[in-house]
């Protein structure tokens, strides 16, 4: 897709979903945190049904860390992965207090050196709470949609990030992170896309391949 192209394939995104957001719930940069981490293979309606007891026990960090870690498993069950959750939360919790005096870094290089944290979720990370969109958080929707647009063959998220980087101006990267995730949602389903409502359709590869034959 040329720039032409992908400006005005964003621009079609937006005007579909105008009011494309974060849907995780949070106050604090550190309860976001938390969420991303409770997202791995979980829907963020899940997450945000979960999270107000937790947020409730544990009011700071310290108290992440103090908590029993059995009393948090228990909590956090209904997102999945309890266990592994859980012990990368403590863990977290630990590592920004002592290595960041209690305060979340706004850096890729410092995020990434957080249990449970890897780039997609540092990308949401300092997009959502520091407003920095220097990446794009290449979760499930962001790689179906840019595999089937045809802004990227790989299937690994950092090279499609990569691939993604080299293609949609800066001014558009925040945007894009939503974006994708509410197309992937309310659209471009993984089983199911629904091609024919779809508002990007002349830019698809999948859908001009399939109508072609
Ligand atoms: S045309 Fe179909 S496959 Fe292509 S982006 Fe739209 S919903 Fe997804």
């Amino acid at each position: 897709m040329n720039k032409f192209n992908i400006e005005n394939f964003i621009k079609v995104l937006k005007n579909t979903y105008p009011d494309a957001t974060c849907s995780l719930d949070f106050k604090t940069p550190f309860q976001l945190v938390v969420a991303v981490m409770l997202s791995a293979q979980c829907t963020d309606e899940r997450i945000n049904q979960t999270t107000p007891e937790l947020f409730k026990r544990c009011k700071t960090i310290q108290d992440f860390i103090d908590i029993d870690l059995k009393e948090l498993e228990k909590i956090i069950y209904p997102c999945g992965f309890y266990k592994n959750k859980a012990k990368n939360i403590k863990l977290c919790a630990n590592q920004i207090l002592k290595n960041f005096n209690g305060v979340v870094p706004n850096t890729m290089n410092e995020l990434l050196t957080l249990a449970g944290i890897g780039r997609k979720s540092a990308n949401v990370i300092l997009l959502e709470v520091f407003g920095i969109a220097n990446g794009i958080a290449v979760d499930t929707h962001a790689k179906r949609i840019s595999n089937r647009i045809g802004l990227s063959s790989e299937s690994n998220p950092e090279k499609i990030e990569q691939d993604l980087l080299k293609i949609i101006p800066k001014e558009y990267l925040k945007d894009v992170n939503h974006l994708f995730v509410w197309h992937g949602r309310k659209t471009c389903n993984s089983r199911k896309p629904l091609c024919k409502n779809c508002s990007v359709k002349e830019y698809c590869n999948y859908y001009n391949s399939k109508s072609s034959n």
